[in-house]
């Protein structure tokens, strides 16, 4: 029985009620308070007579969050294969580490000679990921991806101005993630899109020949949102440079490379990082994520201001402001420094050795799973269905509504009766009904193989019984809501962004 079954079955015909509708006057609490609080020194105009709070006892507030945290779905619960999104089992001891009184009571401005750990972490974090990426520096400051890809946008254009060069055109291939174009639009640019081949990788002569002399920047993603490494990377490259255009690496999901390859030797100048995916930090829910950004040396002196920088001869780590050509600030103070932190202790707890093993785990739960699901029928591989994935693998479920009716988005809700979380469907968007699925590295194969049972026993379903499937979910704690007549098609298309050549 899953959490929010045990939640019906206390109560069957009403959701949790709301906190304030189990008030019951009277009830209370232990205080925390035995005395009575002094007279606080406020304005009188400012102070309340009474302020109404539901009145309960503890163990009812206590079930009723309990209750709610039962209806909701986390990667606490099981597995959550997001494409694109690496839903991971992060180490709760990075937690306990950011918790810290040392860590989490810093004022991001006291004077440095009091913050030196901190500043020494976020250094070596420094280091790390430079390494890692095969960059030069790398900028902490980013709060998200989507920031890191702007902020590396905005390198680019300060870059072309001290050339005294005007570029005004981004090229990304159409698997790119949508923050992608969303990003060079916000610096500026205007994006030309390159489709993809057979291969599911990018067009190569579509690509030289969109590209030209007004071309800043390109941004890739590799392995790409189709969970397949770019094999004509270093072409892509060569022909890039070749323009005197920028390379971004859009490096969100490293779960496909890390410690196997690097932007950096693939000739990639700019690369951004999602420490809330890759590295320690849970992702979702909207908490702080940190998205740093890479650079090599000729970009270096761009970089958000200050970078942390090391006196040698003192010992001692100080805020580097003194940057003439840096384009400014991207974030307030420093980034998140507590999701720096877990980065930090994540790598120092994997170990060089446990970053490239997690990357191979990850690509070989993928691989599993992409192999289970080619013997089953209603899902299919749309491109290079003979090459093995990365960290993820994209499905159609295009054979079910041709022949059932039931589309991805039915198929992803069925998954939820089933107490799993759907994947990521509907994109990317050149996969018809696709199920873009990203089982990470931290899934064990008992948890896979409940994934996949789920998929076949819903592909059986679509034949057998297909209004259960289209009816889905009706184990959640609501059903569907007013969401049946909308979206059975991607509301975004990649024509928003693309403009043609003249
Ligand atoms: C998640 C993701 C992003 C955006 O990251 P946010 O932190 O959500 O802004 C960019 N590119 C790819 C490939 C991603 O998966």
């Amino acid at each position: 029985m899953t959490g929010y079954q045990q939640a019906r079955w206390i109560d069957e015909d009403k959701l949790e009620p709301l906190i304030f509708e189990k008030s019951q006057e009277g009830e209370a609490g232990s205080s925390p308070y035995p005395e009575p609080i002094e007279e606080p020194d406020l304005p009188k105009e400012l102070l309340r007579e009474k302020l109404s709070l539901p009145e309960l006892s503890e163990s009812e507030v206590v079930r009723h969050f309990t209750r709610l945290t039962q209806m909701n779905y986390g990667i606490d619960s099981g597995i959550y294969p997001l494409g694109s999104c690496t839903m991971k089992y992060n180490p709760k001891i990075s937690e306990d580490l950011a918790a810290l009184e040392e860590a989490s009571c810093l004022h991001p401005s006291q004077p440095e000679g009091t913050v030196q750990g901190a500043l020494e972490i976020m250094y070596r974090l420094e280091e790390f990921l430079a390494e890692i990426s095969g960059m030069d520096r790398v900028s902490l400051q980013p709060a998200a991806g989507a920031q890191g890809e702007f902020l590396a946008m905005l390198i680019t254009r300060a870059y072309f101005e001290s050339r005294g060069e005007e570029r005004s055109e981004v090229i990304v291939p159409d698997s790119a993630h949508g923050t992608n174009p969303a990003s060079a639009v916000m610096a500026g640019f205007s994006v030309t899109v390159v489709p993809s081949n057979e291969r599911g990788r990018v067009d190569l002569d579509a690509f030289k020949d969109s590209i030209s002399s007004d071309t800043a920047a390109i941004m890739l993603t590799n392995p790409n949102t189709l969970g397949l490494f770019e094999d004509q990377i270093v072409e892509l490259v060569k022909a890039a440079h070749d323009v005197g255009a920028l390379l971004f690496y859009d490096g969100a999901n490293l779960n496909g490379i890390l410690g196997k390859t690097r932007p950096g030797d693939m000739g990639f100048d700019m690369v951004h990082f999602n420490l809330h995916k890759t590295f320690g930090t849970p992702h979702g829910g909207g908490g702080p994520g940190a998205g740093p950004v890479g650079v090599k040396k000729e970009l270096e002196k761009f970089l958000p201001t200050p970078l942390v920088g090391y006196d040698e001869e003192n010992d001692f780590y100080y805020l580097d402001h003194a940057r003439p050509d840096s384009i400014g600030k991207i974030q307030s103070f420093h980034g998140n420094f507590g999701v720096l932190l877990k980065a930090y202790a994540y790598i120092l707890l994997l170990g060089a050795s446990g970053l490239v093993e997690a990357t191979e785990a990850a690509v070989l739960n993928a691989n599993f799973i992409q192999q289970k699901l080619l013997k089953t029928n209603g899902y299919e591989l749309k491109y290079d269905s003979d090459s093995p994935c990365k960290h993820e693998t994209v499905f159609s479920a295009e054979p079910l509504k041709k022949e059932f009716g039931v589309t991805a988005k039915d198929v992803a809700k069925r998954l939820l009766d089933h107490g799993v979380h759907a994947p990521t469907y509907y994109f990317p968007p050149i996969v018809p009904e696709s199920l873009m699925i990203e089982p990470t590295e931290t899934e064990s194969k008992e948890e896979l193989d409940r994934f996949i049972n789920a998929l076949k026993s819903i592909s059986e379903e679509a034949s057998s019984n297909p209004e259960k499937v289209l009816s889905a979910p009706t184990r959640t704690a609501i059903g569907r809501l007013d969401e049946v007549k909308a979206s059975r098609e991607p509301i975004l298309t990649w024509k928003m962004y693309s403009r043609k050549r003249e």
